[in-house]
Formats: C-alpha cells, sequence, structure tokens
C-alpha cells in the first residue's frame, strides 16, 4: 500500500482537459495533499476557482510553484519549455517536475535546458483523453485503468532520481493508471503509430471531404453515419494541441507517415486490379487488432466506444 499523500503539494501548470483531470483525479484518490493551479488564461483560472477543484488558484508563476514538491506542465508541448524557464528560479532543490505532453523526447529536451540544478525532471504522458478541452471537459476518472508513460532521463542515474521516479509512478497508480518506462524517442515512434498518424489521416479526410465540389458541404454532414463520423469526431479535437504535436514529433510523423503512404500505394494497387483476396486478408488482419485492443481493456465494445462513460 502506498502512504497518501504521494506528494503534499502539487503544483498543476495549464489546467485545461488533462490539467483539471489531474487536479480532480489527484484530489479525489488523495495522491496529492494540497493542489495549486496555474494558467495562463483569467478565463480558465476564473472558471477553475468556480469548480473549486483546487486550493490554490494563482496566476503569477513564482508563487504557484515555490512550496510544490510535485509541479506538472499540462500546457500544450511548445509552451513546456518557455514555462519551464519562467518558474526555474523559483523551484525548491528536489522537486519533481514532470509533464502530460503527448510528444516527449523535444520536449524533455525543452525542460532540461531551462531547469535549474537540484531538481528531478520526469517526462510523463498519460495515454488518455478526448477531442474536448478546457477546465469544464475534465473528469477525475480519465486516467482510470489507462497507461502512463514515463520516460525517466537515461543520464540520470542516482538514488535519489530512481526514488523520484518511483514516486512519481505511485502518484499515477494511485490515481488509476498503469504505469510504464519507456525511452523518450520510442515513445514518440509508438505514439506516431497509434495517435499522430490516425490523427493527421483525420484531419486530412475531413478536409478532403470538405473540400470536395461534387459533394456538397450540406451532404458531407447529412450522410455521415458511416466511418466519416468517427473521423470527424477525432479531427474536432484541439488545433493549438496538434499543431504544436506535429512540430515537435515531425522526424518520428514523417517516418511513420512514409510506411503508411507505400502501403495505401499497395491498397490502392489492389482495388485497381480487382485483388479482393488481398483485400479480404488485410480487413481480417486488422479486425483482429481491433479485438486486441477491446481485449486489452483499452477500448470498449460499447455503442459509441464508451466514451460517456465517466462523464456523468
Ligand atoms: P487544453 O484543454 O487546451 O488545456 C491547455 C491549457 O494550458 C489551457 O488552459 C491553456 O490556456 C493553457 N496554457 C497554454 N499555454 C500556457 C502557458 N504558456 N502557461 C500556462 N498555461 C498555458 O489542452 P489539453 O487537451 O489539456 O492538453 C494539454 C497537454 O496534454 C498537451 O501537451 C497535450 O499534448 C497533452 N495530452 C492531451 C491529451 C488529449 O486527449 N487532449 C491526451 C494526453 C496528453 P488557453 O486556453 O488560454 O490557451
Amino acid at each position: 500500500m502506498t502512504a497518501l499523500p504521494v506528494f503534499n503539494r502539487l503544483t498543476v501548470i495549464g489546467c485545461g482537459l488533462i490539467g483539471s483531470s489531474l487536479v480532480r483525479a489527484a484530489r479525489a484518490s488523495g495522491a496529492a495533499g494540497h493542489i495549486t493551479v496555474s494558467d495562463a488564461s483569467e478565463t480558465v483560472l476564473d472558471r477553475v476557482r468556480e469548480l473549486g477543484i483546487a486550493d490554490v488558484v494563482d496566476a503569477d508563476l513564482a508563487k504557484a510553484v515555490a512550496e510544490a514538491d510535485l509541479v506538472i506542465f499540462a500546457t500544450p508541448v511548445l509552451a513546456v519549455g518557455e514555462v519551464m524557464a519562467s518558474v526555474a528560479p523559483y523551484l525548491k532543490p528536489g522537486t519533481t517536475i514532470s509533464d502530460v505532453g503527448s510528444v516527449k523526447a523535444s520536449v524533455s529536451e525543452a525542460m532540461q535546458a531551462a531547469a535549474p540544478a537540484g531538481v528531478h525532471i520526469i517526462p510523463g504522458h498519460p495515454i488518455a483523453g478526448t477531442e474536448q478541452s478546457g477546465p469544464d471537459a475534465g473528469f477525475a476518472e480519465l486516467f482510470q485503468d489507462r497507461w502512463t508513460i514515463l520516460t525517466p532521463l537515461a543520464a540520470r542515474t542516482d538514488d535519489a532520481y530512481a526514488l523520484a521516479v518511483a514516486r512519481l509512478s505511485s502518484f499515477w497508480r494511485v490515481m488509476g493508471a498503469q504505469v510504464e518506462l519507456m525511452d523518450e524517442r520510442h515513445h514518440d515512434l509508438v505514439l506516431a503509430v497509434t495517435s499522430h498518424l490516425p490523427h493527421l489521416i483525420a484531419y486530412n479526410i475531413v478536409g478532403t471531404a470538405a473540400d470536395l465540389e461534387e459533394v456538397t458541404r450540406a451532404e458531407v454532414m447529412k450522410y455521415s453515419a458511416g466511418g466519416f463520423r468517427d473521423f470527424t469526431r477525432i479531427a474536432a479535437s484541439d488545433p493549438t494541441m496538434w499543431r504544436d504535436i506535429f512540430v515537435a514529433n515531425r522526424e518520428a510523423v514523417l517516418d511513420v507517415l512514409g510506411r503508411f503512404t507505400e502501403d495505401l500505394q499497395a491498397l490502392s494497387r489492389a482495388i485497381r486490379w480487382g485483388e479482393a483476396e488481398k483485400l479480404h486478408e488485410l480487413f481480417t488482419r486488422t479486425r483482429e487488432i481491433r479485438r486486441g485492443v477491446i481485449a486489452l481493456g483499452q477500448e470498449s465494445a460499447e455503442p459509441n466506444f464508451g466514451r460517456d462513460r465517466g462523464k456523468h
């Protein structure tokens, strides 16, 4: 059993979907004793005050981090380096610094470049989310039974750092997540396949459909019951967040995109030459993958993929 709270004083900077879910989950589970929130947006800060989900809400970053023993950045990924630089002079030695960004290698580099000596930087990424943004969209159960990947710094082999990694892992587990440690570049490649490329495809297909001259925009919306509707859900994801992800994970995304384009060419050839067996074989294999995802508990076979769970 982990002794609670795992961290006495948590500060979350950026209180949108993920930040506010973190704050709610940390409070509901007892993983953090005292919670401070900061954000660049006054509107967000006012809303967090109204929601009453944090103990202290402070626009002043210096004050927000001064007492913290865990600071988590939950801003869009390209803002993390800048926020780290702003808080660096005010951090206590021994503080654990983490984030929730969807890209790890470049974010980790940006954090390290701006960090003061004596803190423990442990980048992280909860593989959980929705297409919503803002503090109202968050909920305490978001991380339940989902994976959180931590990408500890390879250069830090000291005991104090190992202890901080173990403690941060406990923090996530207490909030219901499963934790995996991973090399940051491997994380970026895995997520390029499982998340970034699917989003790119969704943005592209919805954009293509919207631009087709022979099909009116009204028809696209009216007859969107098929596969297109699911793509529109993904393509409704936050534009700032996803702009940052593609800029920050350029290499891995281009790598996977190259492979995807080759496979798409092969598919288009199979369709052209009426290679029905080839198509059937691929669609059978992909169906198995879907079943595997459900069997691993990472998705539901319920209608709407069970996404309404935990939102009531
Ligand atoms: P979000 O709902 O838009 O929240 C981000 C918050 O950070 C907003 O309140 C934003 O304020 C604030 N912010 C932006 N720049 C800031 C700065 N320089 N200093 C302080 N606050 C700042 O986004 P989100 O979906 O929670 O995503 C946050 C992070 O989680 C991203 O790094 C993303 O990659 C990662 N993530 C997202 C998901 C997902 O499904 N959404 C899943 C896993 C991880 P404004 O509204 O004024 O910009």
